[in-house]
C-alpha cells in the first residue's frame, strides 16, 4: 500500500499539474494586472524606465490578453519576447509559439494572431520565432522575399560578419525597411548581419 507521505506528494503534485495548465497563459515580461489596468507597479515601471520594456508595448501585451482571453487557445503557450516597431505601418514581434520554428508550420499558426493584432493595434504585425538561428530568423523576417543562403564574413582585422543573400527580384519587400531588418537580425541572432541582394 502506499505511504500517506506518498499519497500526500502525489495528491499535492497533481493539483500543481492542474493549478498550472488551469492558470497558463501568454508569458509576457510584465505582470497581467499591471498591463490590463495600465497602471504599472514599481517591478514593471522600472522595466520600462531601464527601456529593457518599450512603453508601447504594453498596448501589445494587452492586445495578447484580450485575444487570449477572446478564446485562442494557442496563446496559452505561448512566450512574448519583444516587440521591434519598424515605421508607423509595421511592428515586428518576437514570440515563442510553442510549434518550433519551422517556416511553414510557425508561419500557419502565427496567422491568426497576427490578424488579431493588426485588428487591434491598427498596424501590420509580422511574428517571428525567438532563435538565434540567423538562416531560420532570416527566413521567418525577411518572407516573402527569398533567402539564397548565409555567408560567413572574415573581415582583415579578424573580425566575423554575417552576409544574408536574397534574390534581386526581392529587393522591393526589403529595401525601404533593409536597415531596421538587418539591426534586428544582428541583435537577434548576436552577429552583425549586413543583407545583400544577388
Ligand atoms: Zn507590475
Amino acid at each position: 500500500m502506499y505511504s500517506a507521505g506518498y499519497l500526500a506528494r502525489k495528491v499535492w503534485i497533481d493539483y500543481v499539474i492542474v493549478w498550472v495548465r488551469w492558470g497558463a497563459s501568454v508569458k509576457i515580461p510584465l505582470d497581467y494586472i499591471c498591463v490590463k489596468s495600465g497602471i504599472l507597479c514599481p517591478r514593471c515601471q522600472a522595466l520600462v524606465d531601464s527601456g529593457e520594456v518599450d512603453s508601447r508595448e504594453v498596448d501589445i501585451m494587452r492586445a495578447l490578453i484580450e485575444l487570449e482571453e477572446s478564446g485562442n487557445q494557442l496563446l496559452k503557450k505561448a512566450v512574448y519576447h519583444k516587440a521591434y516597431f519598424i515605421n508607423s505601418q509595421m511592428i515586428v514581434i518576437v514570440m515563442d509559439l510553442g510549434v518550433g520554428t519551422s517556416v511553414p508550420v510557425y508561419t500557419k499558426y502565427a496567422r491568426n494572431i497576427e490578424k488579431g493584432l493588426a485588428n487591434k493595434l491598427g498596424v501590420k504585425v509580422k511574428l517571428i520565432p525567438h532563435t538565434s538561428d540567423l538562416r531560420s530568423l532570416a527566413l521567418h523576417l525577411l518572407y516573402p522575399a527569398r533567402v539564397l543562403g548565409v555567408n560567413t564574413l572574415w573581415l582583415p582585422n579578424g573580425s566575423v560578419e554575417y552576409v544574408v543573400r536574397v534574390s534581386r527580384r526581392d529587393r522591393r519587400f526589403l529595401e525601404k525597411n533593409r536597415e531596421f531588418f538587418e539591426k534586428i537580425l544582428t541583435e537577434l541572432s548576436g552577429k552583425k548581419v549586413q543583407i545583400r541582394y544577388e
